[in-house]
């Protein structure tokens, strides 16, 4: 047997080495579906197969990169890169850059994230002149989204007379009109969103025969893991190209299935038997990541869920600590116990922060989480994933919007970003002239400025100069940019452009962030271009702006590397797992959230959200509500979440409101932040960055700045009354919950800080911090 093979157990292994045609892997989670998918792909060019026939599609371009590296540990890394592995967006885009030509696209489409398109339809929507609250352009291309991901195109629609009806009744009989508009701006932009990735790829395979038999040809194995989240237009995908081999192998659980909002399609994976002949099931049910109460706290939630496949899940693991359930006054108690229980395992379990996640339902919970771990007494690095992401910021988006016009100068909403940023006296009456011509003559913006002398478009001579200086500014940028590369590219056009003295104008510490972010931009492109010279690839500026593009905050990599706890939705943490998970905000209508639990689908969906949290846990997970909370600028009183009652008992342990003697008297103190020890973490990269007085609403990474830290001249001042004054002493003998009896051989510090040096008989010498050791004297 190969080596690699004994990493597995049996039912792994069957799954592993099973050989061709149709197979589905249903199971639990933590047991074990990626790594099946990992070992079978590795598997599979072992035996043979090359890995440009080998497809293999992933939740993120993140999980996709670690598989690849996992594989190349087994056939070594310049075979696996050649493997085609990466979200259905990414492979797809690559796929359309060669052939959307057939399709009326350029190579060097640009691909409109939602707020590009939110943009587009906000100005088709006042173009139209239609009641803006009636068309909120949120809401209407979430409605276009949900079209594209069943796949009903324009004509599709108005063949629809449910649909036209639908959108009669709530008040929106232009959306028709709307779609169709929407449809062709992208494509004269040379545009593409997120979901025309699927959609024209369904198009291309389906109206271009050949095309999609080359495609079958090459993709001779194909893999799909996460496969209960996959939408129809991406199972149409999965299936046209695996018609041919039928090698196909999908991996999920329908437990986990968690983005029907999304337009997701559980029956993909509940149906998966019915669409091949000698379809093969695998089960796995062992869990090897969470300990034996989690597991078990786990399956007795999801039990509550009637439509579902029947699963074991069970687990060899150590029953380990119960679930961890906490009552809170309020989210800003919440957060504070949040962040006093981490550095108390930080104290007391050596842990890193890099092994603790904080799941919460929505983004707008992390407020507190974030008020309180910048406060000096605690200074807990974290990382936020998800929210608006780095490339959405505005400074960023209007230096990627000058790259983005580069590439495809027909990229509307990008020119209409920089075409007065910075100011040059381009006002917005001109730019709604120059639309709504554009559209006239059936033309983009950028071509219709190329030929201002043949078309009359009523401008006065200034405003007629200005725009020609423009496009003369980008036609001079589009040359200088021939043969540089990404970074020198960039780094050219951001000084060309005098963006960052823009900035710097503005002199308030919102504006140096900019100008820092800037920085962090052309860093990331740096990092970018280099890498890609170092695995002698692409490192063109096109290469570059599709990667952020379609990168999740997920694949973005850390500034540094200082541990920080991990914030995110758990519609993001899928497929993850952390030593420690937090999940917090566990309150009725929040979680379920008030907008989910009208029937009992919805409902469903929202438990198997909260068995997803639950399940990230591998060794200890906390479940934690809040009694009052601020919502829509009102303090609500809360109920515990139905979610937190569902759970066997057994498996539960309530942590009295009070937690560890430090804390019952902090939680009386005036100053409600408390006090914490402030060398618990340590923080190896200061960085200048002022202090920020704006909650950023934005994908924060936050390194506790050491220059904001204010410790105390004297460190017991800022303690409460002798709190941590223990009567241990050098010399006393001690016992330790975790490590046992000891002798205390030193103490140093005060207040909070206050530590015993101990030697222990099992650990040997350890420094423990009074507050959290729990000591007794013997
Ligand atoms: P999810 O449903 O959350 O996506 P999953 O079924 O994909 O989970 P994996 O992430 O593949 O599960 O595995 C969970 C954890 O268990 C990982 O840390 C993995 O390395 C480990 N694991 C899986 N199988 C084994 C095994 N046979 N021996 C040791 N560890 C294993
Ligand atoms: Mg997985």
């Amino acid at each position: 047997m190969d080596k690699y093979l004994e990493n597995l157990n049996e039912s792994q292994r069957a799954a592993v080495v099973h050989k061709n045609g149709p197979m589905i892997i249903i199971a639990g989670a933590g047991s074990g579906k990626t790594r099946v998918l990992t070992y079978r792909i590795a598997h599979l060019m072992n035996g043979g197969v090359d890995a440009f026939n080998i497809l293999s599609l992933t939740f993120t371009n993140k999980a996709a990169r670690e598989m690849k590296e996992r594989i190349g540990q087994v056939v070594g890394t310049s075979e696996a890169k050649n493997l085609w592995m990466g979200t259905f967006h990414s492979v797809f885009a690559r796929i359309l850059r060669s052939e959307g030509h057939n399709l009326g696209f350029p190579s060097n489409f640009t691909i409109y994230d939602s707020q590009d398109s939110v943009r587009l339809i906000g100005s088709i929507i006042k173009e139209m002149q239609l009641d803006k609250e009636l068309y909120k352009a949120k809401q209407v291309l979430s409605r276009i989204s949900s079209f594209k991901n069943s796949l009903i195109t324009v004509k599709a629609y108005y063949n629809n007379p449910d649909l036209i009806e639908s959108d009669k009744m709530t008040q929106r009989p232009k959306m028709g009109e709307i779609y169709n508009q929407y449809v062709e701006r992208c494509f004269k932009a040379g545009a593409m969103d997120f979901d025309d990735l699927l959609l024209r790829t369904n198009e291309l395979l389906t109206r271009f025969p050949e095309v999609l038999s080359r495609y079958q040809d090459r993709f001779k194995y194909i893999l799909v893991d996460e496969y209960q989240d996959t939408n129809h237009s991406q199972y149409l995908i999965v299936r046209a190209l695996a018609d041919r081999f039928q090698n196909i192998c999908v991996v999920g659980d329908d437990s986990q299935s968690i983005y029907a909002f999304r337009g997701a399609n559980i029956q993909n994976i509940l149906n998966f038997q019915n669409n091949y002949d000698d379809v093969k099931i695998f089960k796995l049910e062992q869990n090897y990541r969470s300990s034996n109460n989690i597991v078990e706290a786990a399956n007795s939630v999801i039990e509550k869920n009637k439509t579902k496949l029947d699963k074991e899940v069970w687990t060899d693991n150590k029953d380990g600590e119960l679930v961890k359930v906490k009552r809170n006054a309020t989210e800003v108690k919440e957060a504070q116990f949040v962040a006093q229980s981490i550095l108390q395992h930080v104290e007391e379990n050596e842990i890193s922060l890099n092994d603790v996640a904080i799941l919460y339902r929505t983004n707008s919970q992390t407020r507190a989480i974030e008020d309180v771990f910048r406060h000096r007494n605690y200074n807990i690095d974290y990382v936020i994933y998800g929210g608006l992401s780095f490339y959405q910021r505005k400074e960023i988006k209007d230096v990627i919007s000058y790259l983005r016009i580069l590439i495809n100068p027909n990229d509307e909403e990008a020119l209409k970003r920089i075409i007065n940023y910075p100011a040059r006296g381009i006002g917005a009456t001109t730019l709604d002239k120059l639309s709504v011509a554009a559209n006239h003559y059936n033309k983009s913006i950028f071509e219709l400025l190329c030929n201002l002398k043949n078309v009359d478009l009523n401008l006065n001579a200034g405003t007629k100069t200005k725009l020609i200086n423009f496009v003369t500014m980008i036609k001079h940028f589009e040359i200088e940019a021939q043969n540089k590369n990404a970074f020198e590219v960039a780094d050219f056009i951001v000084k060309q452009t005098r963006i960052v003295k823009e900035l710097e104008k503005d002199g308030t510490p919102e504006g140096i962030s900019k100008v820092e972010n800037v920085q962090e931009l052309l860093n990331a492109i740096k990092g970018f271009t280099d890498e890609q010279q170092e695995k002698k690839e692409d490192d063109s500026l096109a290469f570059f702006l599709e990667d952020a593009a379609l990168a999740s905050d997920l694949d973005k990599k850390a500034k540094d590397d200082t541990p920080k706890v991990s914030l995110m939705t758990i519609h993001m943490s899928k497929g993850l797992e952390y030593p420690y998970v937090y999940i917090i905000g566990l309150e009725e209508n929040l979680f379920p959230s008030a907008m989910s639990m009208n029937t009992r689908s919805e409902l469903e969906e929202e438990r198997r959200l909260f068995y997803v949290a639950l399940t990230r846990a591998e060794t200890q997970a906390y479940l934690s509500y809040s009694q009052n909370r601020y919502r829509w600028g009102k303090l609500v009183d809360c109920e515990p979440s139905r979610f937190i009652q569902e759970i066997d008992e057994k498996y539960l342990e309530l942590l009295s409101p009070r937690i560890a003697p430090i804390a019952q008297n902090k939680f009386l103190n005036e100053d409600i932040f408390g006090s914490v020890p402030q060398d618990k973490i340590r923080f190896k990269k200061p960085i200048q960055r002022p202090p920020i007085k704006k909650k950023p609403s934005v994908r924060a990474e936050f390194t506790a700045p050491k220059n904001l830290k204010r410790v105390p001249k004297n460190p017991t001042a800022n303690a409460g009354p002798n709190l941590f004054d223990t009567n241990i002493n050098v010399g006393n003998i001690v016992e330790h919950l975790k490590f046992g009896k000891g002798k205390v051989i030193g103490m140093e510090g005060g207040g909070a800080n206050k530590k015993a040096e101990i030697q222990f008989a099992s650990v040997g010498i350890k420094k423990l911090l009074l507050q959290f050791a729990k000591l007794k004297i013997i």
